[in-house]
């Protein structure tokens, strides 16, 4: 196994400042959950107010007012998502967890430790809001993104401000280092021109990617909507929808006809099995050479299924080899593809975090073990 946690902080200084260059280094990703929720936009499918409700208000109504309505009108809903939120936490007898909230002193301190592991780390800054109207959120990436050790910061955004905005904001951030992930949510933007000029302005600047939701309302233009991005020469990925709509649990509901279409837009046969099929994705990397680590600096297998592997701060251990995951959804989609399954087929050839290649020796082909279980819940 390999373990960071027998290193002082004083070795792990004197180790990252010797070896400069961060390839030198063992390469880590991490996602980050910050804790941090709070977003300039409302949409319905947002993974902060799903699984609990459909969230049937208006679009001014504020998140947390359409949660509380939704769950005193859907009380199975919220008991389900009690069960499935307690399915996933960690077990830790005898030891009180504590609060795992967006907290700013908690989230710099983990920034700075960042600087001390003696890893070339690729951290994704996890929200469940938006990124940028955040000031220290902002604050933790650009210190972030100058660490000797960084190979990559992954940030997600709604892209709601200007170009000139993001100018003022990344300035004394070192951009080679950054890449973003925007999503694009129809249903929230004014004016959908302004915004594609934006990304495309954006993509000259970072490596940048765009997520569409396939959110059943927006399946019928989910085709229009990723060609229009692509025509902008912008890089572009669908995500299938976890949640509910009108009483029905996705993505279970998918319609054979979604079924197809989704198929013909995911990058991967395996991306589609595991986050559409729900198909039980095997072996997988998470613990390995990926953690998920909360704003304690608790480190985990992966954010989904909460597997215990030290502390930031006390130290931690990595898995030594791949190993099953105990479940079958992810509940990130970059996490999904930390799977052996995944990376047989595909290497990383940027920055971001959401772009891939087909490994030269396979063309991307996968045999999809189809007798593997599929997920119920
Ligand atoms: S922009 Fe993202 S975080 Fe904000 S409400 Fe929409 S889905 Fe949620
Ligand atoms: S496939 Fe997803 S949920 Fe399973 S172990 Fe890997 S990261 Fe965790």
């Amino acid at each position: 196994m390999a373990r960071a946690d027998s290193l002082s902080v004083f070795q792990f200084v004197f180790r990252v400042s010797v070896l400069t260059s961060p390839t030198q280094l063992p390469r880590l990703k991490i996602r980050f959950g910050t804790g941090w929720d709070t977003c300039n936009y409302h949409c319905e499918y947002c993974v902060t107010d799903q699984p609990i409700g459909d969230n049937d208000d208006s679009p001014t109504t504020l998140p947390v007012l359409s949660r509380l309505r939704s769950a005193a009108a859907n009380p199975s809903k919220v008991l389900r998502k009690v069960v499935s939120v307690a399915n996933r936490l960690p077990v830790l007898p005898g030891k009180e967890t504590p609060t795992i909230g967006w907290d700013e002193g908690k989230y710099l301190r983990i920034i700075d430790r960042c600087a001390e592991l003696p890893y070339s780390l690729d951290v994704r800054i996890g929200v469940g809001g938006e990124t940028f109207i955040n000031k220290t959120v902002v604050e933790g990436a650009r210190r972030l993104s100058n660490h000797a050790n960084t190979a990559a910061v992954n940030l997600i955004s709604n892209l709601s401000f200007s170009f000139k905005q993001y100018e003022k904001i990344f300035q004394g951030f070192d951009l080679s280092r950054i890449a973003m992930v925007c999503s694009f949510h129809p249903t929230e933007i004014k004016d959908i021109d302004r915004w594609i000029e934006t990304a495309a302005e954006i993509n000259q600047i970072v490596d940048l990617a765009i997520v569409l939701v396939a959110w059943p309302p927006l399946m019928p233009t989910l085709i229009e909507n990723k060609e229009r991005l692509e025509q902008a020469g912008l890089e572009v990925f669908v995500q299938a929808f976890h949640g509910w709509h009108e009483q029905k649990k996705f993505p279970e509901s998918y319609s054979d006809a979604d079924r197809d279409l989704l198929a013909s837009v995911f990058y991967s046969k395996h991306d589609y099995a595991h986050m559409v099929d729900l198909i039980q994705p095997g072996d997988c990397y998470a613990g390995v050479d990926y953690v998920y680590v909360d704003i304690n600096g608790d480190v985990w297998r992966c954010g989904t299924y909460k597997m215990p592997l030290g502390n930031l701060f006390k130290g931690f251990d990595l898995m030594s080899r791949p190993a099953p995951c105990p479940g079958t959804e992810c509940w990130c989609d970059t996490e999904n593809l930390n799977t052996v399954a995944f990376r047989k087929q595909y290497e990383l050839n940027s920055l971001n975090q959401h772009k891939y290649r087909a490994r030269a020796n396979t063309m991307g082909e996968l045999a999809i073990d189809q007798s593997a279980t599929s997920d119920s819940n």
